[in-house]
């Protein structure tokens, strides 16, 4: 199982510049006064892995540059990389800027590059919002058991298990 080693953020939200967030180990905590940006590297994570602006709390990703939430946005793009180490610590990079890119590929092959590593966006394996924990937590027992199934992936295997069982 890989881990996130850091992300480096570029005039993103409350980071002015080119900044290191990490290293990071395989269990984190982030800790800070209300408002010091605990939730917006949680926005980091999630604009890298494709998110769209609602999550991120913004109207338009352009709102994401830093600045920009008071008029003044430093510059016309901001960028995410998340550092990812796989077992034999050999690194993968995702980035995502405003300006559209992922890594230079299309939206499609970064979603494809992450599923290869155990992470399916659509499923929200590994990001849980503020608020979202209640909510999962109020669903009924057969969605909350619907939605484990698409996060590790079991579903795919339903029908052949049920194969198996008539034969
Ligand atoms: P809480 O404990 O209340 O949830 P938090 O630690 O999660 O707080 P965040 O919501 O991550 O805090 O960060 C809020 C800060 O980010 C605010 O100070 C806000 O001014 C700053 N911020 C948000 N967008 C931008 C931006 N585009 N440019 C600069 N600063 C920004
Ligand atoms: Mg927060």
């Amino acid at each position: 199982m890989g881990y996130l080693k850091q992300i480096e953020v570029e005039n993103f939200k409350s980071w002015r510049g080119k900044q290191v967030i990490g290293p990071f180990m395989r269990f984190n905590c982030i800790i800070g006064t209300n408002g010091s940006g605990k939730s917006n590297v949680m926005d980091a994570l999630s604009f890298a892995m494709g998110e769209r602006t609602a999550s991120l709390r913004v109207r338009h990703l352009r709102d994401l540059v830093h600045g920009a939430h008071i008029g003044r946005p430093v510059s016309d793009t901001a960028r995410v990389s998340l550092h990812y180490c796989d077992d034999e610590e050999q690194e993968t990079v995702f980035c995502r800027s405003v300006s559209g890119q992922y890594n230079g590929v299309r939206f499609p092959c970064l979603l494809h590059a992450l599923e290869k590593i155990g992470i399916v966006t659509k499923a929200r394996n590994c990001l849980v919002f503020q608020g979202a924990v209640e909510s999962i937590a109020l669903k009924d027992p057969k969605e909350r058991t619907k939605m484990f199934e698409i996060i590790c992936q079991s579903k795919e295997y339903a029908e052949k298990y049920d194969k198996m069982k008539e034969a």
